[in-house]
C-alpha cells in the first residue's frame, strides 16, 4: 500500500487529525479581517477560549505555532532584573531554556535527564535562595511522553511569589491543568494538541497578575498589544483568517464535547494504549509512574530502527506514529492519542504494529494488544 495522507492512520504527537468540520471551515473566500464579520468570529472565539483552558483570564490568539506563544510568553514576562528559574526534561524542556535566556541575562536551569522526574528538592532549594521573579516549565513533555507533576512543586512557587509560567501545548484540552488552582500566571498552547485544530496559532493564558506584569518584549509577539486588541474583538496584525475560523469551529467541538469529557476520553486512550505496548512486550521510555495521557513514548524493540518499524508502518500499513527527538532518534517511537483520537485509530494502528513485529519474527500472541483495547473500550 502507498502512503495515502487522506485516508492514514494519523497518530504523531501533533500535528492531530482534524474533524472535517473543522477542514471545512478553513474553505471560505477571503475575509476582510477588519470587518464586522471577522469581529464576530474573534469575539466568538474569545467566548470559547475559557471552556479550553478550564479557566477565565486574559486570552489571546497568536499567529504563530506553539514556539511563537513560548516566545510571546517569555519575552513579555521573564524579569530582566531578577533570575529566572527554568526546569528541564526534556527536548522542549531545552528549548523553552534557550527562548528564557535570549531574554534573561539570569537564568538558573534545575535539570533531570529526558523522560525522569524533575528533582523536586533541587527545585524548592533553588525557589528558597530568593530572588527568583519567574518560573519556566513545560507541562507535558512531548519529546518522551512524560506529564510533569507540577501540583507537587506548586506550594513552593507560590511560597516564593514567582510568576509561574507554563508550557502547556501538549497539555491544554489533554490532561487536567487546573489553572486556577494551581496559581498559573501564563500558559500557552498549541492549536494543533489536545483542541485538533490546524498547526499554526497559539493561545496564550494570563492572570491578572501576569497581565500586570507584561513588558515590552518582540514587537510582533507584544502581548500587551495583543490583549488590547482582542479587546476590541481585533488582532494588532493580519491575522490568519482561515485558521482563525478552524479555531472557532475546533473549540465549538470541544465545548460540544465538554473539556472534562475530552480529558477523560483521552485519558482511556493513553490507558489502552499503554496496556496495549505491555501486551506487545515492549517498554514505556518515560518513568512509567509519570507516563502522559497526551503522547506515549514507547522504547523500539532492540535491533528494529526507524526503517524496520516506522517506516514499514507508514509505507505498507498506511499507519502514521512519530519518531523520538534529539539523542531518542530511531531509539523510540510516539504514539499520539490526544485531540478527536479514538478507539478506531488505535485498533488499526496496533494491529498494523502487531504485524510489523511479526513480520521481524518478534511475533507476540496474535491479536495480544488488541485484546488489550477492547477490554478498555466502553
Ligand atoms: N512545547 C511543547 C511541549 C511541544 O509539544 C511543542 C511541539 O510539539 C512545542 C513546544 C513547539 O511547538 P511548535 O512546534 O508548534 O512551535
Amino acid at each position: 500500500m502507498t502512503f495515502d495522507p487522506e485516508t492514514t492512520t494519523f497518530l504523531i504527537a501533533g500535528p492531530v487529525r482534524i474533524h472535517p468540520r473543522v477542514l471545512r471551515a478553513m474553505a471560505t473566500p477571503s475575509l476582510n479581517h477588519r470587518g464586522d464579520y471577522f469581529h464576530s468570529v474573534v469575539a466568538e472565539i474569545r467566548e470559547l477560549l475559557p471552556v479550553m483552558f478550564g479557566a477565565k483570564g486574559h486570552q489571546v490568539v497568536l499567529t504563530g505555532s506553539g514556539s511563537a506563544g513560548l516566545e510571546a510568553m517569555y519575552s513579555s514576562l521573564v524579569p530582566r532584573d531578577r533570575r529566572a528559574l527554568v526546569l528541564s526534561n526534556g527536548n522542549f524542556g531545552e528549548r523553552g531554556d534557550q527562548i528564557v535566556r535570549r531574554y534573561c541575562p539570569n537564568v538558573t536551569t534545575v535539570s533531570a535527564p529526558w523522560g525522569r522526574a524533575l528533582p523536586a528538592e533541587a527545585v524548592r532549594a533553588e525557589l528558597a535562595k530568593g530572588d527568583i521573579g519567574a518560573v519556566c516549565v513545560v507541562h507535558n513533555e512531548t519529546s518522551v511522553g512524560f506529564a510533569n507533576d507540577l501540583a507537587a512543586l506548586v506550594p513552593a512557587i507560590r511560597a516564593s511569589g514567582a510568576l509561574f509560567l507554563v508550557d502547556g501545548i501538549s497539555a491544554v484540552a489533554g490532561i487536567p491543568e487546573p489553572i486556577d488552582a494551581w496559581g498559573i500566571d501564563a500558559v500557552v498552547a498549541g492549536s494543533q494538541k489536545g483542541l485538533a485544530a490546524p498547526a499554526g496559532l497559539a493561545m496564550v493564558h494570563l492572570s491578572d497578575r501576569a497581565l500586570a506584569a507584561l513588558h515590552p518584549g518582540t514587537f510582533y509577539l507584544d502581548l500587551a498589544a495583543h490583549v488590547k486588541s482582542l479587546e476590541k474583538n481585533d488582532t494588532p496584525w493580519t491575522p490568519a483568517v482561515p485558521l482563525f475560523l478552524a479555531l472557532r469551529e475546533a473549540l465549538l467541538l470541544l465545548k460540544q464535547e465538554g473539556l472534562g469529557a475530552r480529558l477523560a476520553r483521552t485519558h482511556r486512550l493513553a490507558d489502552a494504549t499503554r496496556a496495549a505496548v505491555a501486551a506487545l512486550g515492549l517498554e514505556l521510555f518515560p518513568d512509567p509512574a509519570f507516563a502522559s495521557d497526551t503522547v506515549t513514548a514507547v522504547k523500539n524493540p532492540t535491533g528494529m530502527g526507524d526503517p524496520e518499524l516506522r517506516k514499514v508502518l507508514e509505507k505498507e500499513y498506511n499507519v502514521l506514529v512519530q519518531g523520538g527527538q534529539g539523542a531518542q532518534t530511531g531509539k523510540i517511537f510516539r504514539i499520539g492519542h490526544m485531540g478527536i483520537a479514538d478507539w478506531p485509530d488505535l485498533l488499526v494502528t496496533f494491529a498494523a504494529l502487531e504485524r510489523v513485529l511479526a513480520r521481524a519474527g518478534r511475533a507476540p500472541a496474535r491479536g495480544a494488544s488488541l485484546a488489550a483495547i477492547l477490554e478498555r473500550m466502553p
